[in-house]
């Protein structure tokens, strides 16, 4: 395909989202899809709404492409790799082709910056390591739980997590200045142990630090806080509004500050949530249909 109505830029809960949207008001959608999304990262989710057993991240996903692409929807392996925008016309390049929308949503989401230990992508499979404690702080219930963090985003986890558990240390690896709430982190009974990163180790079943006073520790599982880096290029190249994390801005629509751009999902500003991603997408689905249909003359 390398004409649509709307061009999705994604192929996460997000960009399949809202092509089953699209592709249901009958437009004709085209997804582009990069590969590895967050979502295929997650070993069991017990949050995602109706599933009380819970569901893998790759299972999620499947069955989300299955109802896109049953309803019509395209979906294209491969990045996105130069966004244009000529009146009230976009012109991307897909691989190696040139692909025209009269609509884009960014459904791009963000890069984890994963903690640089040996075995660490294995270690999410087993859950292990960790990212999201509002996704699977509940399975931490009761047990000892370490948050790797390098400044006081590490605090913030350290402190939530204490909603869960009360043994509860941070492992903060940054400069000791780099770290401000050590006060606080005292008050709420959270562990303050800084070390270098080099020092801990994932060892089976277990997250060892081997602190250099001869403190060593050791936890069921770890947090990873070193954030994320929203993929936002392409919206940069055409001029759109970030916020100071470097995520777009929208409007309550999902619009972009760019007409004719929306985006949805992790690379907006939000919860970092399946449930917010789906919810932004349909938000976003319907108000594009709702342009072109106003694009097209029809006022009622
Ligand atoms: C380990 C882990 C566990 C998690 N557990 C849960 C959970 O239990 N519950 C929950 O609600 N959330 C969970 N999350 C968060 C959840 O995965 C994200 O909120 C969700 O995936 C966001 O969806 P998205 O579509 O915005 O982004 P993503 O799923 O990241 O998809 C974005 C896609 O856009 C693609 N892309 C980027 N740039 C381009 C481009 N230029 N061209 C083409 N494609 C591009 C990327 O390759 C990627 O495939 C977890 C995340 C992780 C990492």
């Amino acid at each position: 395909m390398t004409e649509a109505d709307v061009l999705v830029v994604g192929a996460g809960p997000a960009g399949l989202t809202a092509a089953t949207y699209l592709a249901r008001f009958h437009r004709s959608v085209l997804v582009a899809d990069g590969g590895d999304p967050r979502a295929s990262w997650i070993p069991v989710s017990h949050n995602m709404p109706g599933f009380p057993a819970g569901i893998t991240g790759d299972a999620i996903l499947a069955r989300m492409r299955e109802q896109a692409e049953e309803y019509g929807a395209t979906i294209e392996p491969g990045r996105v790799t130069e966004l244009l925008q000529q009146r009230s016309q976009f012109t991307a390049r897909l691989s190696d082709a040139e692909v025209t929308a009269r609509a884009v949503l960014l459904a791009t989401g963000v890069v984890d910056h994963h903690p640089p230990l040996p075995g660490v992508e294995r270690a999410i499979e087993r859950a292990l390591v960790r990212i999201c404690p509002i996704c699977d702080g509940y399975e931490a219930t009761d047990k000892a739980v370490a948050i790797l963090g390098d400044s006081d985003m590490g605090a913030r986890e350290a402190a939530f997590l204490r909603t869960y558990s009360d043994r509860v240390t941070l492992i903060h690896t940054g400069p000791p200045d780099a770290l401000t709430e050590r006060a606080a982190l005292a008050d709420l009974g959270v562990d303050v142990v800084e070390t270098p990163i080099e020092t801990v180790r994932l060892e089976g079943d277990r997250v060892t630090a081997f602190c250099w006073n001869g403190q060593d520790r050791a936890f069921d599982l770890i947090y990873s806080a070193l954030g994320t880096t929203p993929n936002a290029a392409l919206a940069r190249s055409l001029g759109a509004r970030l916020a100071e994390d470097g995520r777009l801005e929208v409007d309550l629509r999902q619009r972009t500050s760019v007409p004719g751009l929306w985006a949805a999902g992790d690379v907006v500003r939000g919860l970092n949530q399946i449930a917010v991603a789906t919810a932004e997408a349909a938000v976003a689905s319907t108000d594009i249909h709702n342009a072109l249909r106003r694009a097209d003359g029809l006022t009622l």
